[in-house]
């Protein structure tokens, strides 16, 4: 008999990945808050349930990728949450980017019930999770890692475990502040070279030539250049993660001059209303401080 998988939060990541639970045979019971966005799963053979309680009720796993600490917190340990329900012995992966502390919080209320949980935020986006080919980055017992790979191995290429609970997410913020600023500081310098009247595909050849050059800013650049921000990692969600760190730096003492600056910057763009665009569009702040444009005529 096929395991079973209790999936909550139906969003950009969460709507490949859970497909492809239910490609890879698993008997997967869905919850999105906003009911339209489990059609797709139901075609695909999936339950749909009617809250997180429901979608984890009997399953050997819970998994669940929803947007912030706020909503995890819901989705767990809400009046219909998992704590509701959850079988002794499952595992709970919770995926989303949230607060260390918040996930260790989850974690002792679900030792409480005899349930395991680990929290395993990931990189790699929505191609990564179309692909299967997500990296996660796990906290909690490593006994329980392994014998949470059956799933992990169908989201993902690479399963780094982190350490005891909380570090996979303390991972995962340290990784989203590197490349924060490595897409801010890639704006601030093209948007000095267009103001100087250097076309951005000429300077583009020059950071290509150069040890500036980086394989995230070879894939974002095309969309900076086109003026695409669709999302594929929504720019309120670069600034929450930005957050959760400095937030993280504060309790542990440790300084980050830079990550500080970088995350105004996000939230400036996000004040501006971009929250929704991908998180490049932090451009778009840049660009109105100069007064020019960093774009390739197609
Ligand atoms: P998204 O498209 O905005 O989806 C967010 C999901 O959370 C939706 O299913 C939403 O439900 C649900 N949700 C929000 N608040 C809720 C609540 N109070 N109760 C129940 N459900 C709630 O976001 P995403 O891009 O998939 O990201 C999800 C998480 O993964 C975030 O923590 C993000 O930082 C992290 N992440 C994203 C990426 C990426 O590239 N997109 C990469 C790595 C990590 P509704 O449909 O009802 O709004």
């Amino acid at each position: 008999m096929s395991q079973s998988v209790g999936f909550i939060g139906l969003g950009i990541m969460g709507q490949p990945m859970a497909l492809n639970l239910v490609k890879a045979g698993f008997q997967v019971s869905v919850f999105n808050r906003t009911r339209d966005k489990t059609a797709l799963l139901e075609k695909a053979g999936a339950r749909v349930a009617s809250s997180p309680a429901d979608a984890a009720r009997d399953t050997d796993f819970v998994m669940s990728i929803v947007s912030d600490s706020a909503a995890s917190e819901e989705v767990m340990l809400g009046k219909e949450g998992v704590l509701q329900t959850v079988k002794p012995g499952a595992i709970v992966i919770d995926s989303a980017t949230i607060s260390p502390v918040v996930s260790r919080k989850l974690a002792c209320h679900f030792a409480g019930k005899q349930a395991s949980f680990l929290d395993a935020p990931v990189t790699g986006s929505k191609h990564g999770a179309e692909k299967g080919e997500l990296t996660f980055m796990v906290g909690g017992d490593r006994e329980v890692f392994e014998r949470a790979m059956p799933v992990l191995k169908v989201l993902g290429k690479k399963h780094i475990y982190c350490g005891v609970h909380g570090t996979g997410l303390s991972a995962k913020l340290a990784q989203n502040v590197i490349q924060s600023t490595m897409v801010e500081i890639f704006c601030e310098g093209f948007v000095l070279a267009a103001k100087a009247g250097v076309r951005p595909e000429i300077m583009f050849e020059i950071v290509q030539s150069s040890m500036a050059r980086a394989a995230l800013t070879d894939f974002k650049a095309p969309f900076i250049f086109k003026g695409d921000f669709t999302p594929y990692f929504p720019l309120k969600w670069m600034h929450k993660d930005v957050a959760l760190a400095m937030e993280a730096a504060f309790a542990q003492g440790v300084p980050m001059p830079v990550a500080a600056a970088v995350k105004e910057v996000y939230g400036a763009a996000k004040a501006q209303g971009h929250g929704d665009l991908d998180y490049v569009a932090v451009i778009t702040f840049l660009e109105g401080l100069a007064g020019v444009q960093v774009r390739v005529e197609q």
